[in-house]
């Protein structure tokens, strides 16, 4: 998009809304007098102020009554499949139906209906390692957490050997491949989590890519035709305390239908001092182990130590669903594109209780806040005079703590090409803390869309942050990433960490206390303490960013050479054809 056309639509939407901030001085968006004179776009924006009354539809008190309900304790915790996620899908299509959204699913429903696998292992309570005249027995929950890697009712290997891999990442474009052409059908690997970081110039420095995630790694490893792959825990090369671990990879856990990829038998977590003591069992040391791990030139190295698990596995299948609402565009072309709005409406259900015995995990900030934030965008759009020229779709995405799952159906099975999908803006995780100077935008500096959100932030007085966690590879962990994979620009933005009115520590301390305490806890619940400034504010930036992409003429693009360019050009010549 040009950079002048964009400038002038947003300041054409927003210049009553920079106006009626500071009510004493007059015209201050629109009366230039820096020697570049007024700018006409703006001028006429001025007697209509149309965009700035429909966007004070974005409400604090219209978005706890949203959080408010989803989380409470009637719906169970919105687990997939579970009939408290189903009043949750049901109560938003009513939301959605309110507000004068149309039906957004294929037939004319609200919903875009998925089938579910349901993977209940029954985890073993110790787990045994043998080798080298020794054997070492783990605890189950505070030592190692397993999972089933088959849709099927026992998961098993035996006398299987222990395979070091370091990273387990094959990656041609940085000349990197951990495996080395080793033999590994039917061996656990062991590898360690995230990518290399030390070199701005592998895998995106500090920055954590696709590669550093889980799901990567459990599939690098069944593509070795390995029998199991088990991943070491640090609390900085995951971006969570092992306790997410225990309760995010136990109970039943759901995933797409299987198809015909390879797969491990079993998947597991080990804590890093039961990874040390393993190792130290073929009289390795773990530190070692890393630092040859750091090299190019490392190769897999075989403990001499072997295992045996078989787990009983319950299989059970359910459905889920996206809730989807629409506003079909105004313009007779670009009503065929679409500008998506997504939040996932699904948490982690009913699962181990905590100290205070309480087993439902509410997600009221994860993610209650998001839709909340998506439903107040739609109704703000759906309240202007006219439909913005491309279609706007609110896609309310399930199943997303178990993989994002719904957002992975919907790519596969989308309402609109994926070439015709203008962008992609999710929301997951509201800031409850208050209005900030800042707000983070994960995933800066891959797509046009970035200038957008830059300016309309700048017109709210705020900075755009890059990922100021950029090592969690939050980009890879919400539903952008599905839209990305199919080569969707994306919008994805993370509370802000400089406070009005705050120290400049606190953000980050209260951010880091949730991560700590609440993230995938029962305690992630509604309390009144909470605010909505910041969320109204970032609801908003996410509205005129959407009107902007949704009016513009030319879609957003992916920076040249960035790792979803491709899929984009994919999609867009699929268009042609
Ligand atoms: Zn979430």
């Amino acid at each position: 998009m040009k950079k002048i056309e964009l400038t002038l639509l947003v300041l054409l939407a927003m210049s009553i809304a920079a106006c009626s901030k500071d009510e004493a001085a007059p015209e201050p968006v629109a009366s230039s007098s820096d020697g570049n004179g007024p700018m006409p776009a703006v001028e006429s924006a001025a007697g209509n102020p149309t965009a700035e009354e429909a966007s004070r539809e974005i409400t604090g008190d219209y978005m706890r009554g949203i959080v408010v309900e989803i989380s409470d304790d009637r719906y169970e915790g919105r687990g997939p499949g579970t009939r408290g996620d189903e009043a949750a899908r049901q109560y938003l299509a009513g939301r959605m139906e309110e507000i004068g959204l149309l039906p957004g699913g294929e037939d004319g429903s609200w919903e875009q209906p998925f089938d579910l696998v349901g993977i209940n292992a029954s985890q073993p309570d110790t787990w045994t390692f043998e080798g080298h005249g020794k054997s070492m027995a783990l605890k189950q929950w505070d030592e190692f957490i397993v999972s089933s890697g088959v849709q099927e009712e026992r998961a098993e290997f035996s006398d299987a050997e222990i395979v070091f891999v370091g990273y387990g990442i094959q990656a041609p474009e940085y000349d990197w491949d951990d495996y080395k052409g080793a033999d590994l059908k039917g061996k656990v690997l062991l590898m360690m989590n995230n990518d290399p970081d030390w070199d701005s110039n592998l895998f995106g420095g500090e920055k954590r890519l696709w590669y550093g995630r889980w799901d990567y790694k459990y599939l690098s490893a069944a593509r070795q035709g390995a029998a199991g792959a088990i991943i070491i825990h640090t609390s900085p090369s995951a971006g969570y305390p092992f306790q997410v671990v225990q309760t995010s990879w136990t109970g039943v856990q759901f995933e797409l239908p299987a198809a015909d990829e390879p797969r491990t038998q079993v998947n597991a977590w080990l804590t890093e001092d039961t990874a040390r003591e393993l190792v130290a069992m073929a009289g390795l040391d773990l530190e070692e182990l890393r630092e040859a791990a750091y090299n190019r030139d490392f190769k897999p190295v075989p403990l001499g130590v072997s295992t045996s698990l078989a787990m009983d596995v319950e299989i059970t299948r359910v459905q889920s669903g996206n809730v989807l609402g629409l506003i079909p565009g105004s313009d007779p072309v670009l009503k065929d594109e679409v500008v998506i709005y997504t939040a996932h409406h699904d948490h982690l259900g009913i699962g181990t209780p905590n100290e205070d015995g309480d087993a439902i995990y509410n997600g009221a900030m994860d993610n209650a806040t998001g839709v909340a934030q998506v439903m107040a965008i739609a109704k703000a759009i759906k309240a202007l005079p006219e439909a913005p020229r491309r279609s706007i779709l609110v896609n309310l995405v399930g199943a997303e703590e178990q993989g994002l799952l719904g957002s992975e159906y919907y790519a596969a099975n989308p309402t609109f090409a994926p070439g015709r999908i203008a962008a992609n803006l999710n929301y997951d995780g509201g800031n409850i803390w208050g209005h900030t100077h800042d707000v983070t935008f994960v995933g800066l500096g891959k797509s046009t869309v970035d200038e957008i959100v830059t300016l309309v932030a700048s017109v709210q007085g705020r900075v755009v942050k890059p990922d100021q966690f950029a090592d969690k590879g939050y980009f890879y962990r919400s539903d952008q990433f599905s839209f990305a994979k199919i080569g969707v620009p994306a919008m994805y933005l993370d509370t802000g960490t400089d406070f009005v009115d705050r120290p400049p520590e606190w953000g980050r301390e209260q951010q880091n206390h949730y991560t700590e305490v609440n993230y995938h806890q029962p305690s992630d619940e509604y309390s009144p303490s909470w605010t909505f400034d910041g969320m109204v504010d970032d609801a908003l930036l996410g509205f005129w960013t959407g009107l902007a992409i949704a009016n513009a003429d030319e879609k957003p693009t992916w920076v040249p050479g960035d790792e979803f360019e491709a899929a984009r050009i994919e999609a867009l010549r699929a268009l042609e054809e």
